[in-house]
This record gives structure tokens, sequence and C-alpha cells, in this order.
């Protein structure tokens, strides 16, 4: 996944923990796992105790939350994370295949298998200890002038092609969609959020306490005795501080003009004259390029200020961290165990680690996910089903278009552009026409870190090669077992991978009301999110240009900030709050999208006679199936880093935040004023 693409796309559903899923190729003999079905409207999974006017979500998902308790290697579980794991599950045979048999299949398939392979060999992996990175901790041991950090910094590619100290890729251009241009932002971390560094409760402080012990207990495990560990981890914590006060917040990142800063080099270089920039695009064979965009300018002023302040000790001691802390996951037992304790157990409450075979599939997604993806849409995902999905989000578009026409408070100037843009959405469904090309890539059946290592930068030359090139607007950003979804406001488009579009969440053998319900409010979250607070600011071609008149403007902020207030009273954990202009395009779109999918399995059913069905009217259907696909049981460290980070709102506020802004949820089932789940007449939120 691109790092550094500043004007990020907007997930469905966001995984936080760590990776997607993973797979490849081949088709051959043995096993052909099946999937285990789950309708996507289940009656046990309802509490018919709970009234539904005082609480949708745990009426519809009582009996689920009941039914499935967080498995101890889990950070939190849901409908979403619970087919993600069948898809592991799926594709673990798969894998298991394709390592089995070595020069058996074809080329791809021998890849994925052999990267499964060095992943599952921990024998291998413990008796190479930390010698699998000893070639990036000897470059580090030897820079000797701050000079040199530039190439040195251009030689340490992370695990997923990530970089140290800032993040670099390419990015379209914000004024000219159609061209690639280099890119560089914010970065260097080891906590999940700038915040972590700066707020001065007592958890964000307990949080920082515990993360120097972590830096601590890593250097130890370089070989560093416990004063030299501890004094190191104090330097790391100083440095990233620098660099976390200087980075954008997660609600400025929300901005798209903040992110656009376009210069050239020499630009660049009076930002940060410390460090050399021309050698360092030069080692990382960037093309020549006359123009970047810096998505946080005071953030590369602040590295300027480290070069100056921080010791050429200093900053090896800051690499040396990074490199072990991000490759930690991929060496001996004992690294793997202690990245596991922070991360997973400490910060988000894990009880235990997920088994190897289980972390491998995924590193196998992240890493190969399109090698993978071929073999899984072949046996998972049928020309049928792409059709019919294409059909609901041909209707969901149509009721768009609609809705917009017959929007009461926008002129029919900007509804003119509105639907410009509507009809300029591009929609990708299942898989990618065109596969990547993994040939390139070497994978060594012995070396699982050097693998990890050369698939990072696999994947940053993947992004660099870009620039200068005209986009690829078949591309996708998650891989096709992905159970997730996402608009991309610079391309225009939205995808959906063959992973989301199974049951429970999409159900071909179901009535229409749960679907719509469903996956249909999913095709409308997307959709929405082309006209969300952020979304909205681009236009058809996907540039950052304004096609709103100055009213119209002014009446959409006021009616995105009636969702802000609403949703800035929830409690997230605890005592904080959900972070109302966090969560701002997300709540939109789920409001937009579950509206749209109403007008749109009406008009689909316009015809038919339905009739109720266990116990439920088609309208009660169509909103417990909405509800179903957010059904979550949730651990309270992972709810809080969430609230920090996540863009998307908690998982009951995500259903009964939405249906208390539809008069057409109170009707189906006969709420009266006054109930929870109506708001007064006047209160109503209603963007589109
Ligand atoms: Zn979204």
């Amino acid at each position: 996944m691109n790092m550094t693409q500043p004007f990020r796309f907007c997930l469905f559903f966001l995984w936080l923990v760590s990776f997607a899923i993973a797979q490849n190729a081949l088709a051959q003999t043995s096993s052909e796992p099946t999937l285990p079905y789950t309708p996507s409207l289940d009656v046990t999974a309802m509490d018919k105790s709970v009234d539904p006017c005082v609480d949708l979500y745990h009426y519809s998902c009582g009996g689920w939350q009941k039914k499935n308790p967080i498995p101890p290697d889990q950070t939190s579980w849901a409908v979403y994370g619970k087919l993600y794991q069948d898809n592991l599950n799926f594709l673990r045979g798969m894998l298991e295949d394709a390592a089995k048999n070595p020069g058996q299949g074809d080329a791809v398939t021998q890849k994925v298998g052999d990267f499964y392979s060095a992943c599952m060999d921990e024998s291998a992996v413990e008796k190479r200890g930390v010698g699998a990175i000893q070639p990036q901790l000897d470059a580090i041991a030897q820079l000797n002038s701050i000079n040199g950090l530039a190439p040195l910094a251009a030689r340490l590619v992370l695990p997923f092609g990530g970089n140290v100290i800032f993040e670099s890729g390419s990015t379209q251009d914000p004024d000219n969609s159609e061209q690639e241009i280099t890119a560089l932002d914010q970065g260097g971390l080891g906590l999940p959020d700038r915040d972590y560094y700066v707020k001065d409760d007592a958890k964000s402080k307990e949080t920082r306490e515990r993360y120097l012990l972590h830096v601590q207990k890593v250097f130890e495990l370089l070989g560093d005795d416990a004063a030299t560990a501890k004094k190191s981890s104090e330097t790391i914590m100083r440095m990233e501080t620098g660099l976390a006060k200087a980075s954008w917040t997660r609600v400025e990142r929300r901005d798209p003009y903040k992110l656009k800063n376009k210069m050239n080099l020499a630009d660049l270089s009076k930002l940060a004259p410390k460090f050399d920039w021309p050698t360092y695009y030069r080692e990382m064979h960037y093309p020549a390029f006359e123009i970047l965009n810096v998505g946080t300018p005071q953030f590369v002023k602040q590295i300027n200020a480290e070069l100056s302040g921080e010791s050429l000790d200093n900053w090896k001691t800051y690499l040396r961290f990074h490199i072990a802390d991000s490759y930690s996951p991929f060496l001996s037992s004992a690294f793997v165990s202690e990245n596991f304790e922070f991360y997973r157990k400490y910060l988000r409450g894990a009880k235990e680690q997920q088994p190897r075979w289980k972390r491998c599939v995924q590193y196998a997604d992240y890493n190969l996910g399109e090698a993978l993806g071929q073999v899984y849409v072949r046996r998972v995902f049928s020309p049928e089903l792409k059709q019919s999905t294409l059909d609901m989000v041909q209707r969901i578009e149509r009721a768009m278009g609609d809705r917009i026409q017959a929007l009461d408070w926008m002129s029919p100037e900007t509804k003119k552009q509105a639907l410009v843009k509507l009809a300029g959405i591009r929609n990708k469904i299942g898989y990618p026409d065109k596969w990547r090309d993994y040939s390139s890539l070497m994978i060594a059946r012995d070396d699982f870190a050097g693998d990890i290592e050369r698939a990072g930068n696999f994947e940053l030359h993947r992004q660099i090669n870009k620039i200068g090139r005209p986009v690829d607007h078949g591309e996708w950003d998650i891989s096709p077992p992905t159970v997730d979804a996402y608009y991309n406001p610079q391309m225009n488009d939205i995808n959906f991978p063959a992973g989301v579009l199974q049951p429970p969440l999409y159900d071909a053998k179901m009535d229409d009301a749960p679907n719509y319900g469903n996956t249909g409010g999913t095709i409308g979250h997307e959709l929405t999110h082309g006209f969300d607070d952020e979304g909205s600011q681009f236009d058809a071609k996907g540039n950052l240009r304004n096609w709103w008149t100055k009213e119209d403007r002014e009446k959409f902020d006021a009616r995105t900030k009636c969702v802000d207030d609403q949703y800035s009273q929830y409690i997230a954990v605890d005592d904080v709050h959900v972070n109302g202009k966090l969560t701002l395009g997300e709540n939109v779109a789920d409001l937009g999208g579950e509206i749209l999918a109403y007008i749109a399995w009406k008009d689909a059913t316009k015809d038919e006679n339905l009739q109720p069905m266990d116990g439920l009217t088609p309208e009660q259907r169509f909103f417990v199936g909405f509800a179903q696909w957010d059904c979550a049981n949730e651990r309270p460290e992972d709810e809080r880093v969430r609230a920090m980070t996540d863009p998307h709102s908690p998982p009951e506020y995500r259903i009964n935040g939405v249906v208390v802004n539809m008069p057409e949820y109170a009707q189906a089932f006969s709420c009266k004023a006054g109930q929870a789940m109506v708001k007064p007449a006047d209160k109503v939120c209603k963007v589109w």
C-alpha cells in the first residue's frame, strides 16, 4: 500500500492492526477449500429483547455479540474481521500447496510458495537471529558524517515499502491528476500517531513510559547493556517528539489544501539544507523530476533542526532502532515477542500472539497480493456475481443522480457540476483487469527477512517508477481477497474487491432487502465519499479544484457541521469522545450511503409484492441487514487507539448514528417521538 500518498483514499472499514490478506496462484491439485456460509440477515444474531426504537445496533447484533467473543489473538472481532479470518484459512490451503511443491507450478505460484515457506521456517529464522538485518546495521555503524545520512537513508528500506525518517514515493499531482509526481511526507515515528507524543493526559503519559521500555528492550535485544539502552531510548523519544510536534494532526490532514505544497528540489533544499536531497533522490533511482509535493513542509524543517541539534551518534541510534523495530516481526522469537508485547498486547489488548501460519498468510497478501489474488478470484468470484454487483452499483448511482437533482438547498449551477462528477466515477469490481507483474522481485526460500526487504524495495520502486508516466486507472490499492472497499478522490473511482462481495455481506441467496441494506449501503458510502467534506473538494477528473458556488459551499458546511456535532457527543471509550472532525467524512458517507441504498432498493423492488419473512417486514429486513454488517466486540485498548487514529466511528454509532437521521427507519419500526432512535425533525442531519 502506498504509504506516501498524501490524499488518502477512504476505506470502508479500516484494517488497523496489521495487514490485509495475501495469496497466490496455482489452481493445482489437492484441497479446494470452501468458505463457510453465513446469511446476510441472520435472525439468530439478533437480540429481540432489545427495543429497536431504543437501540437498533444491539437489537440486530446482540445475539452475534454473545456468540462471538473476541478470540485471544485478536484485538477486536467483527463480521468483517471474521470473514477476513475465513479468507486467511482459505488462502492458507493455497499457500501450503504452493510451498509443498517447489518447482512444479508456474513462476508466480513458485514465488508465493517460496515466500510462505521462508516465513514458516521458524527454525531457520531463529538460527539467523539478528544476523538477518546485519547488513543494514553494519551500514548504519559505518556512517561517519551527517553528510552521509542521505545515501544511507536511501539504502534503508522498511517493510511494505516504508522509509526511515520520512515517507517518500509518488502521488498524483493534485492539480493534474493524470500526472504522477514525486511525493515527500511526514513519518519517522514509532507510536501510531503524533498525538501520543504531545498529549498530557494520564493515559498518554503512561503510553510514553511504556514505549520507552519497549525501545530500551529493542536495544537490549541488539546487544546493548541496560544503561546504554535506557539512554538510547531517551534519545529516540526526544528525536521523535520533535518530529511529532512538526507533524500535521489527522484532522489537519483531512484538508487537502494543507497537504498541497508543490516545490522544486532547490526549494526543498532550502527547507532542509543539511540533508543532501539530490544525492538521496539519485541513490533511490528516482527519474529526473521538476516538481515534488511536500505534504508537511514544517516537518522537513524539523528534520533539518535535528540534523543540526543531534549528534551523529544520536542519528545512528535513531536509525538502528527503526530498522530493528520495523523488522522485528520477521526476526527471531525474542524480537517477535517484544513487538507483540508492545504493539498488539499493550496498545491494542490482544491476549495472545496469532499462530505463525496466520501471520505468514497476511504477509504474503501484503507483499504478493495480486499473485495470490488470481487463484482466489478464480475460486470465489463468478462473472454472474460481478454482473449483479455492477447492476446494484448502477442503480445506486442513478439514485444519487436523482437525489442530487432533488436537493432543495443546492443551486442548479453546483448541481450540474455534482452530476458531472458523479458521471465521472469509475466502478471497479472484483479484481484488476491486468495483474501486477512480480517477475523482477526475487524471493529466496531461505531468507525471510531478506524477502521482506526485497518486497519492500519492489513496492517502493513500483511507486517511484510511476513518476512522469501516465496514471494507470486500472490500478488497485488493496488485494482481491481484502474484506474492504474504498473511494480514491484523485482517481475518482470506487473499488470493491472480491473479498467484500461474499456472504454475509453480499448474499446471492437472500432477498434484496438485506443485500441493499448491507452491500448497497457500502456502495452508497463509497459514492458519497466523492461528495463528503474532503472528497467534495476534488472535481470529476480528480483535481483539487473548487466546483461549488460560495453560497452552496456554506450551506454544505452547515449541514456537515450537524453531523460533526452529533458524533462529537458520542463516547468512544471511558471518557474519550468520538472526534467528530476526524470521523466527519466517514459519518457523512455512512448516512448518505444508507439513504441512497434505501432509495435504490425501493426502486429495484417497486413492481414486487414483498412479504414479511422471519417475523420482519421488508423495510425492517433492510435495516437489520444494514446493522448486521457491523456486529462487533471490541477491547477497550483497541477502542482507545482507534478513537485517536481511525477515521471511522465505533460500530454502534455507524449504525444508530445513521438511522436517527432517517425518518424511514422510525416508520419501519413504528417508533415514536422521544424514543432514542428518533430525532426531532428540526435536529435531523441531512447532507446528501
Ligand atoms: Zn469510508
